[in-house]
């Protein structure tokens, strides 16, 4: 048979996270906790079990759920998503990424993406047919030409992909680039999947800019979000999209013969959970004190780094220790000084190297100190 997705390979969260394990290493590699989700949403789910919700969820998801979700709209953003029209729950972001990019891109679509790129995106676009057009971002600050991405907008461009806060960068778009955004599609059939998962995660008092906060960018986008990331649980595989009835009415096309629906008794523990709107609202000050945490305890490393403004993610720059290649500095690393973390080259185009490794502090405490130390010796 020929092969489908002929350039790719095995992701490099599970390439890491598997080598971390060979060598014991610490892993702040994968982007996942180690420490349990909340006892209450456990509890939840269980009495979801318990009181039946063990068969089919709706194709569109729990309605609990959806206007739990739709509630977190107009509380954080003013902002309406009908809850039975226009909010879909999917099993995580990343299907819900894939769903997105089936239901619309035909063979040649031309799609935007800034690199370095979350890893899913670029294989769902070329198994559909399209064409990555790709928009390489810098170290150390990531910054948008918009100048750049006017010139590569083009009657094939059917789709832009956005994430802010950024992974891996630990980036976040500020209303300008947003503005940007909006100017450069207006007028056009572009549609924008923008890629909110870390959205209650931003530091420092900044403030995340979804693209329903832009009337016109809301009404081209597909917002995607993930529970994994804002209750502890990676391993549950809930997330959701929201978008314009019109698109929502496409992407369920595709959605109801892809999985149907998903995993219904976490939907309804998630969606009691989510009554206390504190808890996707502390993200903020919990992983600032992680971030913290960390960075005060490598400030004398080697390692150079600008603090991570938003995601659970804080980017290293090694330069001043090897000039290594990073994928292979990251396995060394493992191996040698049992400390994982995620090379930047594999997100960027032609595997550009800007000598910069992605750790995770969505760790305990203890794990981060035990990771400085290593850190500081290196
Ligand atoms: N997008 C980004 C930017 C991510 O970091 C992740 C998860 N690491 C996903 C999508 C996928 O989320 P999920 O685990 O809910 O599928
Ligand atoms: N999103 C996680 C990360 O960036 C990994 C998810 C996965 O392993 N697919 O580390």
């Amino acid at each position: 048979f020929k092969s489908k997705l002929p350039n790719t390979g095995t992701t490099i969260f599970t390439v890491m996270s598997a080598l971390a394990k060979e060598h014991n290493a610490i892993n702040l590699s994968q982007g996942f906790p180690n420490y349990p989700s909340s006892q209450k949403l456990n509890d939840l789910v269980a009495e979801a079990m318990n009181n039946g919700y063990n068969q089919y969820a709706p194709m569109a998801g729990n309605l609990d759920l959806r206007l739990a979700i739709s509630h977190k709209y107009e509380l954080l953003y003013k902002n309406t998503y009908h809850p039975e029209k226009e909010i879909t729950v999917t099993a995580g972001a990343t299907q819900a990424i894939y769903t997105i990019i089936s239901a619309f891109i035909r063979s040649d679509d031309e799609v935007i993406m800034f690199k370095p790129a979350y890893d899913c995106y670029e294989p769902a676009v070329e198994i559909n047919g399209g064409k990555t057009i790709p928009i390489q971002l810098s170290a150390p600050n990531y910054e948008v030409d918009w100048d750049e991405v006017a010139s590569k907008i083009t009657s094939k461009t059917k789709m832009i992909i956005i994430n802010s806060p950024h992974n891996p960068s630990g980036t976040i778009w500020s209303k300008e680039d947003m503005l940007q955004l909006q100017k450069l599609t207006e007028n056009t059939n572009i549609i924008v999947l923008s890629d909110e998962v870390y959205e209650h995660i931003v530091f420092d008092k900044a403030q995340h800019q979804s693209a329903c906060l832009f009337q016109g960018l809301k009404q081209r986008s597909f917002i995607t979000a993930s529970f994994g990331k804002t209750f502890h649980n990676t391993g549950w595989k809930i997330g959701y999209c929201c978008a314009p009835e019109e698109l929502m009415v496409e992407f369920r096309k595709v959605h109801q013969f892809n999985v149907f629906s998903v995993h219904h008794p976490s939907q309804k523990g998630i969606a009691d959970y989510m009554q206390d709107a504190e808890t996707y609202l502390s993200l903020n000050t919990f992983f600032q004190r992680k971030r913290d945490l960390f960075l005060n305890l490598i400030s004398e490393s080697r390692f150079k780094f600008q603090p991570s403004k938003g995601t659970y993610f804080q980017v290293l720059d090694y330069s001043e220790i090897t000039d290594e290649y990073d994928v292979d500095f990251a396995k060394r690393l493992t191996e040698e000084h049992k400390i994982a973390g995620i090379p930047l080259s594999v997100f960027n185009e032609k595997g550009k190297d800007d000598k910069v490794l992605r750790f995770c502090f969505a760790k305990t405490n203890e794990t981060l100190v035990q990771a400085a130390e290593i850190i500081n010796e290196i």
